[in-house]
C-alpha cells in the first residue's frame, strides 16, 4: 500500500493529507525513482561463496521462497566448471527443478561458450558475463587480463540477440591488489560491455571499500561519459558498513536497479576480508521507509532469509533479519 491509499483508507481530511504529503514528499526532494528492481543475486554470489556445499533441495527452496515474495529478478546459478566452483556443480539440476514463476527472470553467470550452451538448453532467462575495472584481479579470479576476459566472452556476445546478457563489472571503486581504480577505467569497461550488447551493467563494489564520495565521484564520471544509468545497476558489499548509504546516493543519481543478496550471502573469496553482499531485507526495508516501489515483500523476504539462515545455522548478516526475523507475521 503506498501513502495514497493509505490515506485515503484511514479518511483523512484535507489538513492531515497535507501533513502526510510532506511527510512522503521525501522521493520527490530527493529525485529518486518511484520503482527500483532488485536482482537477488543470493543464490549465486551469495551462496558459491560459502564454504559447505549447500544441498541441491535448499537451494531450489530458496528460490522459490525468493520469488514468492515477489522478487522479480533472481541469479539463479552459475554455469562455471564443478571442478572451479563445485558449489555451483548442480546447475542444471537447479534450473529444471525451481517453481519458474511468470515474470521471473531467471539468469545465471555464464564463463565461456560452453557455460552459454548448457545455461540456454536449459532456457534460462538471461546470462551474465563477469569482468572487472582491475587487470590483477581478473588475472587473480579467472587467469586473464580485462582484455583477454572479452575475448573469452565473444561466444556469449554474439548470443545477445537470443538472449539477454549482463555484465558485471567489479572492484569499481578499489581492488584488492591495485587498491584505487580510476573511475574513468570502469567507464571504459563498461562502455565496451554496452558495445558489446550487454543490455545492463552492473558496478560492483567487490570489496565493500566505497563511500558516498566515491559512488558520487564514478556516477558523476559515468552521467559525464555518456552512459544512460538508466542501463546501470549497483551491486555494493557491505564491507564497511556503505553499502545503503552507497545506494541511497546511487538512488539520487536515477540509478534503478540494485543489486542485493538475502540475508547478506556471501562475500568473495578473492578480496581478503571482504564481507557479503548487501542484505535484500535491508534494501527493501530502506525503500519502504522512502515509498519506493519494490514489489517485494518483506515479510516473505524475511522468511527467505529465515529459511536460509537456519540451514546454514547463522545469524543473517541482516540488520533487518536479525531485528524482524523471529516476529510472526501477526
Ligand atoms: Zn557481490
Amino acid at each position: 500500500m503506498n501513502f495514497a491509499e493509505l490515506i485515503g483508507r484511514m479518511g483523512f481530511r484535507d489538513k492531515s493529507v497535507r501533513a502526510f504529503s510532506s511527510l512522503s514528499g521525501i522521493s520527490s526532494r530527493f529525485q529518486v525513482p518511484r520503482k527500483v528492481r532488485i536482482v537477488e543475486v543470493g543464490p549465486r554470489d551469495g551462496l558459491q561463496n560459502e564454504k559447505q556445499v549447500i544441498p541441491t533441495d535448499i537451494k531450489i527452496g530458496l528460490v522459490d521462497g525468493l520469488s514468492a515474495s515477489g522478487l522479480r529478478s533472481i541469479e539463479t546459478t552459475s554455469f562455471v566448471s564443478p571442478k572451479a566452483v563445485p558449489q555451483m556443480g548442480d546447475a542444471a539440476e537447479v534450473m529444471r527443478r525451481i517453481n519458474r514463476v511468470p515474470g521471473v527472470s531467471y539468469s545465471a553467470l555464464t564463463p565461456n561458450a560452453k557455460g552459454l550452451e548448457a545455461a540456454l538448453a536449459l532456457n534460462v532467462s538471461e546470462v551474465a558475463v563477469f569482468t572487472a575495472a582491475s587487470d590483477s584481479f581478473t588475472q587473480k579470479n579467472i587467469q586473464c587480463s580485462v582484455d583477454e576476459s572479452f575475448d573469452r566472452f565473444e561466444a556469449i556476445f554474439s548470443a545477445s540477440s537470443r538472449v539477454k546478457v549482463r555484465g558485471y563489472v567489479s572492484c569499481v571503486l578499489g581492488c584488492p591488489y591495485e587498491g584505487v581504480i580510476s573511475p574513468q577505467r570502469v567507464v571504459e569497461v563498461t562502455k565496451r560491455l554496452f558495445d558489446k550488447g550487454c543490455y545492463e551493467v552492473s558496478l560492483g563494489d567487490t570489496i565493500g571499500v566505497g563511500t558516498v564520495g566515491s559512488t558520487a565521484r564514478l556516477l558523476e564520471e559515468c552521467v559525464r561519459s555518456g552512459i544512460d544509468l538508466s542501463r546501470i545497476a549497483v551491486h555494493f558489499h557491505n564491507t564497511y558498513g556503505q553499502a545503503l548509504a552507497n545506494i541511497f546516493c546511487a538512488l539520487q543519481f536515477g540509478v534503478s536497479v540494485v543489486d542485493s543478496s538475502i540475508a547478506g550471502l556471501g562475500g568473495c573469496p578473492y578480496a581478503r576480508g571482504a564481507s557479503g553482499n548487501v542484505a535484500t531485507e535491508d534494501v527493501v526495508y530502506m525503500l519502504n521507509g522512502m515509498g519506493i516501489e519494490t514489489g517485494v515483500d518483506l515479510q516473505r523476504l524475511l522468511e527467505a532469509g529465515k529459511y536460509i539462515c537456519d540451514h546454514l545455522q547463522r545469524q543473517p548478516s541482516s540488520g533487518v533479519g536479525r531485528a524482524l526475523g523471529g516476529k510472526s507475521s501477526q
